[in-house]
């Protein structure tokens, strides 16, 4: 298992995680890589795409109706040209914390014998506004050592960027945890890629791509599909492709040095985007 590398993409909500996450599976497995992706969001739409809209029992969902004593096959899927697909799911609604899942989850998925030596990669597709206990488990315990940030230029997606670093800074002594960098989801706002580059840069690491904005994304999406299945020939599906390119050769790797709140308001006002908008989202 000496190559494996196990990746966590964390970000705010609704941010394009999923969506990013199976992009660029569908990049690492055309470049001939084995990918499990782990689903680690009570939404459990990490694999969708993938699996092209079949219908994928939870881990938690099939713990409580088969209990404990269930088959690899029961929890992983096979998707698109072999990626293996699982979701952790979540607790009944309003009834304990959503990420006991994911610890449940890789706990289930090690017994299960899951870990298999071809594989190249594991995604962990994880909730991060907050890092909070169950949340922060894939960082905590040291089960994946890099993580990547999906964020854009916004004020709530960088403060929770920010928020996830120091998460990131607090367990990367005992741990080993690595920041690898930012990945834009671009909202189309002004002078985005050159906000997210600054803070990628006050934060210790890199912008790794700027992903553009394409409605493609959500075409592909009603289709049940990434774009690169969808429409292979797209500029967009070339993106992802280069996505995948440049996880697969990054080697910079760091410890964030998160910023205060007030340095994160100091670069939106430098790139225009705070004015105003201080009072609201002051918390
Ligand atoms: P998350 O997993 O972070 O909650 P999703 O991946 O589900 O977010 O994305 C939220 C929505 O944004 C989806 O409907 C998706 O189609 C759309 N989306 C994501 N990335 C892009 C993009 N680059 N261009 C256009 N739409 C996108
Ligand atoms: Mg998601």
């Amino acid at each position: 298992m000496g190559n494996l590398r196990q990746v966590a993409i964390y970000g705010k909500g609704g941010i394009g995680k999923s969506t990013t996450t199976q992009n660029l599976t569908a990049g690492l497995v055309e470049l001939g890589k084995k990918v499990m992706v782990v689903g680690c969001d009570p939404k459990a739409d990490s694999t969708r795409l993938l699996l092209g809209g079949l219908a994928q029992k939870t881990v938690l969902d099939t713990l409580r109706t088969e209990g404990e004593d269930i088959d690899l096959n029961q929890i992983l899927k096979e998707g698109y040209k072999g990626t293996r697909c699982v979701e952790s799911g979540g607790p009944e609604p309003g009834v304990g914390c959503a990420g006991r899942g994911i610890i449940t989850s890789i706990g289930l998925l090690e017994r299960l014998g899951a870990y298999t030596d071809d594989l190249d990669y594991v995604f962990y597709d994880v909730l991060g506004d907050v890092v909070c206990g169950g949340f922060a488990m894939p960082i905590r315990e040291g089960k994946a050592q890099e993580i990547y940030i999906v964020a854009s230029g916004e004020m709530m997606a960088l403060y929770a960027a920010n928020n996830i670093s120091k998460g990131i800074k607090k367990y990367a002594k005992q741990g080993g945890v690595r920041l690898g960098g930012i990945i834009c989801n671009s909202r189309n706002v002004d002078r985005e890629e050159d906000l997210l580059r600054a803070f990628a840069e006050e934060l210790g690491t890199q912008l790794l791509y700027f992903v553009p904005r394409d409605n493609l994304v959500q075409r592909a999406e009603i289709n049940k599909q990434t774009v690169i299945a969808y429409d292979p020939d797209s500029n967009q599906a070339q993106e992802y492709r280069n996505l995948a390119e440049a996880v697969e050769n990054n080697t910079k790797l760091t410890i964030p040095t998160p910023m205060t709140q007030d340095r994160l308001e100091e670069i939106l006002m430098e790139y225009g985007l705070f004015d105003g908008l201080k009072d609201d989202y002051r918390i």
